[in-house]
Order: structure tokens, then C-alpha cells, then sequence
């Protein structure tokens, strides 16, 4: 049999250091307002063990986070991308003079 879990404290604060027990019925998530941290106030059942809210489900929160890290790393790579075109453009211009590069079409447009 699964040993039962231990209550969180929460609402912990220099005013209640003891804090209160966590209200089961709502989110296990410590959230601040006002510089003072309290239990989410929203209804518990998602996440591991169902504890959680579905705004503050941590699996869910790093399948966002995970997402959001993967987009900056296409966008790293794209501009890479951009950056080698202009290396490579730039190692074929050495040596060809202003005027021969003008009539470079990538390097410059045709009024
Ligand atoms: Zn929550």
C-alpha cells in the first residue's frame, strides 16, 4: 500500500510562521501575490498524483517549456544558416573589385 503523503505547509509567512495545511482539495502549487506566498486557489487534479491545477501541471509546463527552448533553437540555427550564406558570398567576393561585384545580382539588386 502507497504510504500516505505528508500535507504541505502552506501560507507561510512572517506574520503565521507555522503556516496552515494545505487545503486538499486545491492545487498543491505555492503561488505569490503581494509578496506573500499562498496555495493556488485553483481545483487540484492533474499532474503527478493529481495535485496539481492544469495551469501549474509540471509535466505540462515543461512540454511548454521544452517547446519554447526548441523554437529558440530553430531560430539559432536559421540565423546560423544566414550567417554561413554571407561567409561563403563573402570568401567568393575576395579578390573581385566594387565594380565587378556590382554585377553580383546576390550582392546587389538591379535598379
Ligand atoms: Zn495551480
Amino acid at each position: 500500500m502507497k504510504a500516505k503523503r505528508k500535507l504541505k505547509i502552506q501560507n507561510k509567512w512572517s506574520g503565521n510562521p507555522q503556516g496552515i495545511l494545505e487545503n486538499t482539495d486545491c492545487c498543491i502549487k505555492e503561488v505569490w501575490t503581494d509578496m506573500r506566498s499562498h496555495q493556488c486557489s485553483r481545483k487540484r487534479g492533474h499532474g503527478k498524483d493529481k495535485l496539481y491545477c492544469k495551469q501549474h501541471d509540471p509535466e505540462k509546463i515543461k512540454k511548454k517549456e521544452d517547446a519554447k527552448d526548441r523554437k529558440i533553437e530553430l531560430k539559432i540555427e536559421k540565423e546560423t544558416q544566414k550567417d554561413k550564406r554571407i561567409q561563403i558570398l563573402l570568401k567568393m567576393a575576395k579578390g573581385l573589385s566594387i565594380k565587378e561585384l556590382k554585377y553580383c545580382h546576390i550582392c546587389f539588386k538591379k535598379d
